[in-house]
């Protein structure tokens, strides 16, 4: 038995060293030989702990392009709570075991903190035009500053034709079309849609913290956010605000951080419906600690 769990894990190290490259260096003169002959990039940046929403990312970029890479990084510089950072999943063998379930030639980059801050771990300061003061900006003071300066690192290493990111970080794609406007960077952003659990819970690595009766409540986020577009239909945004804080105020498992229904350009809050204007509903819930994020578009 011990030695079968040896040659498991020995096995599990040999596939680590094949596939996962940790370093800029590693990962360049690989991506180079790709360069040369002209063939397409997709990149794929995550935090890792993946669920079926990073992999529908990963088969989009397969799908797309000639070589596919995915980062695997818990980027420091976005978080602006130390407990969040310190209990974020990591689960670098299995996410290896998904990739490959995938396809074996996805190029996995998994660098440490010290190889992509080089012992200055901070954020550089960025101009998002405004996009980086709503919602996720006012309530997680930093996070797009850390975002954008590690998204801006990744883009400089592996060069990608195009860039895949998930509409359930709704202001995170914004901001990161807005980097790269300003920034002129050569790559294509693509967004892709949500992937939900069966009772509409929205994929998120941090779902892997919640127990079985939060999971199964969790759909309460969803549902309201549904219920919230169809009221749109015939009321305000004040009131449809109003029914969300309602429906949460009744549930002493969930807190409601926000809600809001923004324009999904400038995401500046609706207050007087537009109809030339597309809009979208955003949403962030505490659940015993755990912060779950979600949006659904109202056209
Ligand atoms: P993360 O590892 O949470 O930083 O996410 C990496 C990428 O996966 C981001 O572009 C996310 O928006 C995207 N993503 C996360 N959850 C989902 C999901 N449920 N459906 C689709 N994309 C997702």
């Amino acid at each position: 038995m011990q030695l079968f769990t040896k040659i498991v894990s020995l096995h599990r190290i040999t596939n680590l060293f094949v596939m996962v490259f940790t370093t800029e260096a590693e990962l360049s003169n690989r991506l180079k030989t790709i360069s040369d002959t002209q063939k397409t990039i997709g990149f794929v940046p995550t935090m890792g702990a993946l669920h079926d929403g990073h992999l529908s990312l990963l088969k989009q970029s397969i799908k797309d392009n000639h070589f596919t890479v995915i980062s695997i990084f818990v980027n420091p510089t976005q978080f602006n709570n130390t407990e969040d950072l310190k209990k974020y999943p990591r689960t670098l063998e299995t996410d290896v075991e998904k990739i490959k379930s995938v396809s074996d030639s996805i190029l996995i980059f998994a660098p440490s903190v010290e190889e992509m801050y080089h012992g200055k771990t901070i954020s550089k300061k960025f101009d998002f035009d405004g996009l980086e003061n709503q919602m996720e900006g006012k309530f997680r003071p930093g996070h797009f500053d850390g975002v954008g300066t590690i998204v801006k690192r990744l883009f400089e290493i592996v060069k990608p034709t195009k860039a895949y990111f998930g509409e359930k970080d709704f202001q995170q794609l914004q901001i990161i079309r807005k980097l790269v406007e300003k920034e002129k960077l050569k790559v294509e952003i693509i967004g892709c849609p949500i992937f939900r659990e069966k009772n509409g819970l929205a994929m998120s690595s941090r779902n892997a913290r919640l127990n079985d009766v939060e999971k199964k409540e969790a759909s309460i986020i969803y549902n309201t956010l549904i219920k919230a577009k169809e009221y749109f239909g015939t009321k305000s945004a004040n009131e449809v605000s109003k029914f969300v804080k309602k429906t949460f105020s009744k549930s002493n498992m969930f807190d409601l951080e926000y809600f809001e229904i923004a324009d999904e350009k400038t995401l500046v809050s609706c207050k007087r419906k537009n109809k030339n204007k597309k809009y979208r509903a955003f949403i962030a819930v505490f659940v015993n600690n755990i912060r779950l994020i979600d949006t659904i578009s109202f056209n």
